[in-house]
């Protein structure tokens, strides 16, 4: 809003890819080759993720605390992955489910008699891309139908998991890569930020430091993704800004 906010130290959270593209002027990444450095990572894989509402408490419902991770029983990961991205119609090469609710200590003081379900599965960007400019919750039938497709395939997982919570959904809502790119401007609905390939750990220019005087990153991208990763970020990112080892104390 015109609004002008200056600061000696400025530190970008938002993941290098949309920092570079989107918040930095064009003269600057230019001028600092970041644009090369671009060149250099790809995203990480896109996904969907089913939130699930229920009625009864965690304990009730034998909620676990635990997170899932299931495989299909046949074949190593990367020929199941590869068979799904082939045809989407193949097994699902991993859902994880996650029991936010059974986790947190204060759920049931906020919201008793309710549980939370997570569950996420990889889909391509490209699968959702033909509807990019349509705006959210207003996309089409078609949107929906995959999406009603996909749900049902993950609640299918979830029930030979969890047979009692069947009958016990009182809400239900998919998010696409267009919904991660429209709440967290990941541009291809990246789960992860940047890819976690081998090449990707070895490139220098993944570190809170910029070539940009007084200009940081942190997060994801330049640790390692998942919330442990982005917290670690912020203790490096601290260390660069202020020159002190303040690992020891952490
Ligand atoms: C569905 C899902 C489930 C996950 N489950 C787990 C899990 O169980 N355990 C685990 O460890 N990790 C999990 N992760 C990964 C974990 O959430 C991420 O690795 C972590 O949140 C990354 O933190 P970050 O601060 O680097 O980035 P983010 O948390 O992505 O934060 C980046 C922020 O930048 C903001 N932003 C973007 N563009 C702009 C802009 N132009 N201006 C201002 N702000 C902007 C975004 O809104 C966002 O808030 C999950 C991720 C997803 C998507």
């Amino acid at each position: 809003d015109g609004h002008v906010f200056k600061a000696k130290n400025i530190v970008s959270s938002a993941g290098i890819v949309t920092t570079y593209t989107t918040l930095l002027p064009e003269a600057t990444v230019i001028k600092h080759k970041l644009n090369k450095q671009l060149q250099q990572v790809k995203p990480s894989v896109a996904h969907v993720s089913l939130y699930l509402g229920l009625e009864g408490t965690p304990e009730a419902l034998q909620i676990p605390k635990t997170n899932q991770w299931i495989y299909p029983a046949e074949g190593d990961h990367d020929t199941c992955v590869d068979n799904y991205l082939n045809d989407l119609s193949q097994p699902f090469p991993v859902v994880y489910i996650s029991f936010p609710c059974a986790k947190d200590p204060d759920w049931s003081n906020r919201y008793p008699g309710k549980s939370s379900i997570d569950i996420i599965t990889l889909i391509p960007y490209e699968t959702f891309e033909k509807w990019s400019d349509t705006s959210w919750k207003k996309r089409g039938d078609d949107y929906e139908a995959i999406k009603e497709n996909i749900t049902n395939r993950l609640l299918t997982e979830l029930y030979k998991q969890l047979p009692q919570v069947e009958g016990k959904i009182v809400h239900q809502e998919l998010s696409t890569p267009l919904t991660t790119k429209h709440f967290v401007n990941y541009q291809t609905g990246e789960i992860y930020g940047l890819d976690h390939t081998p090449s990707r750990f070895r490139q220098p220019f993944l570190k809170p430091r910029t070539p940009i005087k007084n200009f940081y990153l942190t997060g994801q991208d330049i640790v390692t993704a998942g919330v442990a990763g982005a917290l670690f970020s912020g203790v490096l990112t601290s260390i660069a800004i202020t020159g002190k080892n303040i690992l020891s104390k952490v």
